[in-house]
């Protein structure tokens, strides 16, 4: 492994490697198996803490103290269930800044994109706080003479929630409050391969001072997540990640096992230029779009079909190429720092493959990532540039496939209806965007696009937490989606009751 001596603006909040527990029944606990996996900053290639591999018999523990905690949460009055968020909001304000730094050095993400992150995670709680109001049943009298209807939310039982790498923070928090402020109480995996900022929230958990056995934390991989899919007390599985493990393993086995779930998956997304976008706003939107997070989004632009002229397409692309040039390429604690690395050496690998399958596909590979220029000397494992193909037809791997990294698939398009028609043969369907000052292409795009987030003049999709995250077609499997009335929904049991007063 190469050390750097870099040299960062920001102080690192991850003074030592630390050995994760699981945070079970109010307590952390060392796993009951003895295989760890490290976990890597991989902007500097350093272990930055080491995460156990969990297996059944510490999912049984955290579901055991899971299920006795659920009689006397959903007891728990919703106003003071929703105290308890009031307080983990405030702790999460005070230690906001620790929590991002911590989302860069896990993950690699530059400081103002998890600053972003954190923020979001954060809005999910203040959402969940209104849950007196967000839960609440509704009824009519007089069904029948003499007789009402009434329809009550009630908790469930244990859920569970299976997260991903990229966002480590903000994924867990779409499912984690509403969860418990409905009533019902919690068990979280994280990526084993960023566990380090849920290690936070649950010192913060533990700090509001839950209920034990209210909210707990599994650390671990497929094991786990085995476990938890055929563990009968485990009433429902919120998924986020990839489509094979989200369609064929979480999906599949779950509903098998009689389980509520929702598993939001992989994505490819199309970014539509019109000949009538704002250029300048369009182009910085493409910025973020295609390379912000390094590309690893679910809701990245992958894809941009530029609809035009030939003097329109020049126009756009010099553009696109004259800012993607200018990234700053680094470790994200260097606040100057715009692009961070990819989340590991086989994630680069990956991508890497990618680019040799673009050119050897006869695309034109007219900005090569590979070519990049670090800000410091930092090992070179993990980062990649920025990287744009020309002359893509839709038929090519790249225009295809989950790529996950920062490259760029231009294809030109004839006009708004070849554009929708190839979005909408594209078997993912989770977002897609079009920048036009045009009304009428605007409500055209809305009605006839594919895809469960639609972008007018709008770069990144990215719901807020009192709407659903809505992807379609291989994007999403389940009952539901998450956040917003959907949230309510898949925590809640509806329940009829017609009472006749005597
Ligand atoms: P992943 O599918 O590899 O892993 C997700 C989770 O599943 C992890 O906790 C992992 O430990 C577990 N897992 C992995 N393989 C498993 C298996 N075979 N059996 C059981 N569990 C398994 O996904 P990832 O690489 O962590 O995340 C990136 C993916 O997530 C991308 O495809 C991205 O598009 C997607 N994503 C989707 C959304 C959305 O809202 N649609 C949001 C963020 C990320």
């Amino acid at each position: 492994m190469v050390m750097s001596n870099h040299k960062s603006t920001l102080e690192e909040p991850i003074k030592e490697v630390k050995f994760l527990k699981n945070y079970i029944n109010g307590e952390w606990i060392p796993s009951k198996s003895e295989l760890s996996v490290d976990v890597i900053n991989p902007a500097l290639m350093k272990v930055i803490a080491k995460v156990p591999r969990s297996n059944a018999e510490d999912v049984d523990l955290a579901v055991k103290a899971a299920r006795e905690a659920f009689p006397g949460w959903r007891r728990t009055t919703p106003i003071a269930r929703s105290r308890y968020l009031f307080r983990l909001k405030n702790l999460m304000e005070e230690n906001f800044e620790e929590i991002s730094r911590i989302g860069t050095m896990e993950h690699g993400k530059t400081i103002d994109e998890s600053r972003g992150e954190t923020r979001r995670g954060i809005e999910n709680v203040e959402v969940a706080t209104g849950i007196p109001s967000l839960m609440m049943g509704y009824n009519l009298e007089d069904i029948s003479r003499g007789i009402d209807e009434y329809v009550i939310r009630q908790p469930i039982g244990v859920f569970a929630c299976i997260a991903p790498f990229n966002f480590p923070w903000m994924v867990p928090l779409w499912f984690l409050p509403s969860a418990i402020a409905t009533g019902n109480t919690y068990i979280l995996k994280p990526s084993s391969e960023t566990p380090v900022s849920m290690t936070k929230l649950y010192e913060l958990i533990d700090e509001v001072g839950f209920p034990p056995g209210v909210v707990n934390m599994v650390h671990g991989g497929r094991e786990v997540v085995s476990a938890i899919l055929k563990h009968p007390d485990v009433k429902g599985v919120s998924f986020v990640g990839s489509t094979p493990v989200g369609r064929d393993v979480i999906y599949k086995e779950g509903a098998a096992h009689g389980k509520r779930i929702q598993a939001q998956c992989g994505a490819k997304n199309f970014f539509i230029v019109m000949p009538d976008a704002k250029v300048d706003k369009t182009i910085s939107s493409i910025m973020t779009s295609f390379y912000g997070n390094t590309g690893q989004r679910c809701l990245s632009g992958a894809n941009l079909l530029i609809v035009g002229d030939e003097k329109f397409y020049e126009e756009i692309m010099n553009k696109v190429k004259e800012n993607a040039k200018k990234i700053r390429i680094g470790f994200g604690l260097d606040e100057s720092v715009q692009m961070g690395p990819l989340r590991s050496p086989d994630k680069k690998k990956r991508v890497l493959g990618y680019i040799d399958k673009g050119i050897e596909e006869g695309a034109k590979l007219t900005l090569d990532g590979r070519n990049y220029k670090l800000t410091d000397d930092y090992p070179d494992d993990c980062y990649l540039g920025p990287s744009i193909f020309e002359e893509v037809t839709k038929d090519m791997v790249i225009a295809k496939d989950e790529i996950f990294g920062p490259i760029m698939s231009v294809i030109k398009v004839k006009n708004l209806d070849e554009a929708i028609e190839m979005i909408n043969d594209c078997p993912f369907g989770n977002s897609a965007m079009v920048f036009t000052s045009d009304g009428g292409v605007a409500r055209k795009f809305q009605y006839e696009t594919e895809a469960g987030n639609i972008g007018i003049n709008i770069g990144i999709v990215a719901p807020m937490a009192f709407f659903p995250f809505s992807g379609m077609k291989d994007s999403f499997f389940g009952d539901l989606h998450g956040q917003g009335r959907d949230a309510i929904n898949f925590f809640t049991e509806k329940k009829v009751v017609i009472v006749r007063w005597f």
